[in-house]
């Protein structure tokens, strides 16, 4: 049924930058017009009076095996959350778990506009994840932890380095392209700390083999560069370069600690740095300068990381952070507003190979796009820039109703297809049995 979203703000983060007031129709999935639009016969209409309409958010750095230990490893460093909280946690989760933290993660996520992301994974059990996604009606880059390196890791975790390759290429030949191709595959390396060099090696080798993408976290903490200047005399950077793990197809979360010649690096080859400026705040890591990026080139996006070190996975959370961050140490143009909305949405489509289809509202595009209340509430009126009430004004709960690959997931500020009571106390019993076994 064609759907037509009538008397919106469209914002359309298209090359000029273009917002236009009037309508969106979306046949067979797609945007078929923007403008001034005469509803087809039978069509459903939507008023959106008062709302903007944006692209739907993209985070390209994202954790659902962990939301069940949200709120439950809070103030502490990245070493000592990992090895304290969350590798004994992941090593608990069973698949019944793991389905309940993935699908309160998505939950979440779609309930605040964002319906595409790049998940970290977990060791075990990955095609759980998949089967979530596919549920769920929105995209995933989607891939499974390796980790067969480290201190303090528990056995559960600790994998053979080729069985670690194997199961990944297995899931890549399941999972790459699945759901209509709303699901691609990721090899997902935790971080140097974490894996061998053969196996760093070996990922590169095989991704580049399937022109598959490559997701780790790389230099979120200073530890990361002393690791490798210890072992190898060079940067983290310079050593993920080293061992094939850069290229436009790879996407490395965080980015706190570089040096320009690794910014250099960064751009030279494409690789992307995800931003997550929650994470990087909440366990203490730093700052990643963002400008610095731009100055350089560097391809960026955004992301909430996972719920325990956030403790959200909220894009308007992040895009609030990323644009205040910067102002004290770079002035206060140094990130604006329109600037954020771009990193949210069409550079992070841009970062997983999506934008042909996805991240702007352009005739032709996949309807992936959120509408998001104005003037409902007073927090966001009376008036301003629409680019300045949607990034420094809204929260999750301003956003009426979204929309993947054209089929409605949120509406009214409510999730569609799933029962979201359900979806809360799943997440309520598995955290029950999860932290038991932790124990
Ligand atoms: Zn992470």
């Amino acid at each position: 049924m064609a759907i037509v979203i009538q008397n919106a703000t469209i914002v359309t983060m298209d090359d000029s930058m273009n917002v236009v007031t009037g309508d969106i129709l979306i046949e067979d999935g797609r945007i078929a017009a923007i403008g001034d639009v005469e509803a087809p016969d039978g069509a459903r209409k939507i008023d959106a009076s008062g709302c903007a309409v944006i692209p739907s958010f993209v985070q390209s750095h994202i954790h659902v095996c962990q939301t069940l230990m949200r709120n439950c490893a809070d103030d502490m460093v990245l070493i000592d959350w990992l090895q304290t909280r969350i590798w004994p946690y992941e090593a608990a989760l069973n698949q019944s778990e793991l389905r309940a933290s993935a699908r309160l993660a998505i939950a979440e996520m779609v309930l605040g506009g964002t319906t595409a992301f790049l998940d970290m994974g977990t060791v075990h059990h990955t095609d759980v994840i998949g089967e979530v996604v596919q549920d769920s009606g929105i995209r995933a880059h989607i891939g499974k932890c390796m980790m067969d390196y480290g201190e303090k890791v528990p056995d559960r975790m600790m994998e053979n380095t080729d069985e670690s390759v194997k199961e990944s290429v297995r899931l890549h030949g399941v999972w790459d392209g699945a759901a209509d191709g709303r699901i691609r595959y990721a090899f997902c390396p935790r971080f140097a700390i974490s894996c061998t060099e053969s196996l760093l090696r070996q990922v590169g080798e095989i991704a580049a083999d399937l022109g598959a993408f490559i997701h780790t976290h790389a230099s979120e903490t200073e530890f990361e560069n002393e690791f490798t200047d210890e072992r190898w005399g060079m940067s983290n950077m310079s050593y993920l370069r080293e061992v094939g793990m850069t290229g436009e197809r790879s996407v490395f979360a965080h980015g706190v600690h570089v040096s320009d010649d690794d910014c250099q690096l960064l751009a030279d080859t494409k690789t992307v740095i995800c931003h997550c400026p929650s994470s990087n705040l909440k366990l203490a890591s730093g700052i990643a300068n963002m400008p610095r990026y731009d100055k350089f080139g560097v391809r960026v996006a955004l992301g909430a990381d996972g719920a325990p070190c956030n403790n959200n996975l909220d894009q308007f959370v992040e895009m609030r952070l990323a644009a205040l961050l910067q102002k004290p140490f770079h002035g206060p143009t140094s990130m604006p507003a329109e600037r954020v909305l771009k990193l949210a949405t069409r550079d992070g489509a841009e970062s997983l190979g999506l934008l042909s289809e996805i991240g702007t509202l352009e005739v032709g595009k996949s309807a992936d796009l959120v509408v998001i209340d104005l003037d409902n509430d007073p927090g966001t009126n009376p008036g301003g820039t629409v680019y300045s009430r949607i990034v420094y004004a809204c929260h999750r709960s301003n956003v009426r109703h979204v929309f993947a690959s054209g089929n409605q997931v949120v509406d009214k500020g409510e999730l569609v297809g799933w029962d979201l009571g359900k979806v809360l106390s799943d997440s309520r019993e598995a955290f029950g049995t999860v932290t038991k076994r932790m124990l």
